[in-house]
């Protein structure tokens, strides 16, 4: 069984796409998928050794050596060209190293792959990659598991896309949706920045003016959010 996390990322997997899940750990998506007959071949890819042997020793348990190759490889380099890959998840991971494995393995990608990520924090960097890289932001979604607000995005080249600041900082369609679990995430952090500001402002010194006029700027786009 998937957590609801892994649960929400898989129904954003096109059905039958050909999967690349990069950072895998136990390989429990693409198992989970192939056993649903949901994706039709999948690339478990990790660069770490104990997830490694973890997720072969989960497609094996599951006999599914015939749907899907495990490999030891850093980032996209996981993917070859007769892969035929069509989407490609990259989940549980900081946005920036999500970012970092996108644009390093750039090479990699066919621009043809629905990409869907699941970030923890970091959204904003990665978004501006996206964006930087001609793709558009086709869907997204907070959810809260485990007193932990995770984010999906879902994206696609399809050409220059511009998104605003705001946009960049809070997604263009969670700004759209504004669902439940989206507004009580920025709840929380309004919070938090206000009295990340607080102790700040008494500690005026050693705090970059950039620094507090960035902090200042988030609380009045929360805020604005909010109202
Ligand atoms: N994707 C799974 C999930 O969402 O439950 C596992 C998330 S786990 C916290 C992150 C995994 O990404 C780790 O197993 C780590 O070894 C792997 N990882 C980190 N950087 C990577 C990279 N550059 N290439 C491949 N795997 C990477």
């Amino acid at each position: 069984r998937l957590s609801m996390r892994l649960e929400r990322v898989a129904t954003h997997v096109p059905a039958g796409a050909r999967l690349a899940d990069i950072g895998s750990d136990h390989g429990y998506l693409p198992v989970a998928l192939l056993n649903r007959g949901a994706v039709s071949a999948a690339v478990a890819g990790e660069v770490a050794l104990t997830p490694f042997y973890a997720a072969e020793r989960t497609v094996r348990e599951n006999d599914l050596d015939q749907q899907i190759s495990v490999r030891l490889a850093d980032g996209l380099a996981a993917i070859e060209p007769t892969d035929r890959i069509t989407a490609i998840s990259l989940c549980g991971m900081g946005g920036e190293t999500i970012r970092d494995i996108l644009e390093s393995g750039k090479a990699r990608l066919s621009g043809q792959e629905r990409l869907i990520l699941q970030p923890n924090g970091g959204e904003q960097p990665l978004r501006v990659w996206l964006m930087e890289h001609n793709y558009r932001i086709l869907d997204e979604e907070v959810l809260r598991e485990n007193r932990f607000d995770y984010e999906i995005i879902v994206a696609e080249r399809t050409g220059p896309m511009i998104y605003t600041a705001e946009q960049l900082y809070f997604g263009p369609i969670q700004m759209q949706t504004r669902s439940p679990a989206f507004l009580l995430k920025w709840q929380r952090l309004l919070g938090k920045k206000h009295k990340a500001l607080s102790n700040f402002a008494r500690a005026r010194k050693a705090v970059p003016e950039e620094k507090m006029q960035d902090l200042a700027q988030q609380i009045r786009w929360i805020t604005a959010l909010l109202n």
